[in-house]
């Protein structure tokens, strides 16, 4: 039961992926959920560590690929500022936007690895889609109404996964 919410790594935060561990373990795109992931609602612009792991991206010519539920009016203005692509109405946690990527970017779903803070959405989606996950820690903890529904279902499935796997700890990097 719940396996398909299982990530396959845990990491603390996003910007611990670097180029290195994406080629040893065979990923050229990096598909991320956008809001708590990349960044909190209050801060739109994005920490100096994430503006930084983007530059990161780009130099090693990683495409980083915002991959988000909401409409593209909401998402276009914070993803442009942070010079990276996005694909909206994602429809995550069905497969649209995952198959949408894959298309786009010309790449296997093997060559892609999707980051996010939500098991529900961002990790059942890229599991169904065949694509690798890692789960991050979201950056800030939100109020939204329906997003506090969503967390103690988060909650509920994730204490039932860290029991039924060990290896579910959060860490530092890839390998
Ligand atoms: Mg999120």
């Amino acid at each position: 039961m719940f396996s398909m919410f299982k990530p396959t790594w845990m990491l603390e935060a996003v910007y611990l992926i670097t180029p290195e561990q994406l080629k040893k373990i065979g990923v050229k795109a990096v598909l991320t959920d956008l809001d708590n992931t990349l960044i909190a609602w209050n801060d739109p612009d994005g920490s100096a560590e994430l503006i930084n792991w983007i530059k990161q991206m780009k130099e090693a010519e990683i495409p980083v690929v915002v991959i988000s539920n909401n409409k593209e009016s909401r998402i276009e203005r914070v993803v442009s500022r942070l010079g990276l692509t996005f694909i909206s109405r994602a429809m995550k946690p069905f497969k649209r936007g995952f198959k949408k990527a894959e298309k786009e970017l010309g790449l296997s779903k093997e060559e892609l690895l999707m980051v996010g803070d939500q098991l529900l959405t961002d990790i059942r989606g890229a599991n169904g889609a065949g694509i690798r996950t890692v789960l991050v820690k979201p950056i800030v903890e939100t109020d939204a109404w329906n997003t506090r529904i969503n967390r103690w279902l988060e909650r509920f499935v994730k204490n039932y996964l860290v029991k039924q796997y060990p290896e579910m700890k959060w860490r530092q990097n890839l390998l």
